[in-house]
């Protein structure tokens, strides 16, 4: 469906979990359901067997599952492309992957380089937000305008999905960044 939610045959559905991909519509989305199509692929028949049926599942009954291609799972493989980011979870091995493809700009942090990514916005445990944006319980640090998006990834902070829509343009929006992206990935 996008990158880190798929759909099967079966109508089961599975939710990668600890990582999020851009929305549908957005700048990397088809890049992150076509890596996630191509990784699933690769499984061929064996994806079903791979997949679990039992196990936990999020509120919107999805089974909350990695699946793992010799030796590398799907939710690691997205990070180091650059085609998700860490979301709701402090896992070093994850985080640090994550500072990796933020540092190389892989797919979609590309857009770092690019003011149109600024502040301001309020830091909590997990997530940025915009100032105004209702889910703001505690908030960790503020940063102003002239502050890059940048350092909430390397915290492993999340954009918000309810006040930030990420990245902030669509594919068709902002500076033409596809060159770029179709060529790191
Ligand atoms: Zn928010």
């Amino acid at each position: 469906m996008d990158g880190d939610t798929v759909v099967f045959d079966s109508g089961e559905r599975l939710r990668v979990p600890s990582v999020d991909c851009p929305e549908v519509g957005r700048l990397g989305a088809e890049e992150a359901r076509e890596w996630t199509q191509r990784f699933l692929d690769r499984l061929g028949r064996n994806v079903r067997s791979a997949v679990k049926t039992e196990g936990p599942r999020d509120r919107y009954g999805r089974l909350l599952m990695d699946v793992t291609w010799e030796g590398e799972s799907l939710s690691n493989s997205l990070l180091s492309a650059g085609l998700a980011w860490v979301y709701r979870s402090h896992d070093p091995d994850l985080l640090a992957i994550q500072a990796r493809a933020v540092e190389q700009r892989q797919g979609v942090h590309v857009i770092l380089d690019h003011a149109v990514a600024d502040g301001p916005f309020v830091l909590t445990a997990t997530s940025f937000h915009r100032p105004s944006c209702g889910l703001i319980r505690k908030r960790t640090a503020e940063l102003p305008w002239s502050a890059r998006a940048i350092r909430p990834f390397t915290e492993g902070k999340a954009p918000c999905r309810r006040c930030l829509s990420w990245p902030p343009w669509g594919p068709l929006g902002g500076p033409d960044l596809s060159g770029s992206l179709l060529k790191k990935i």
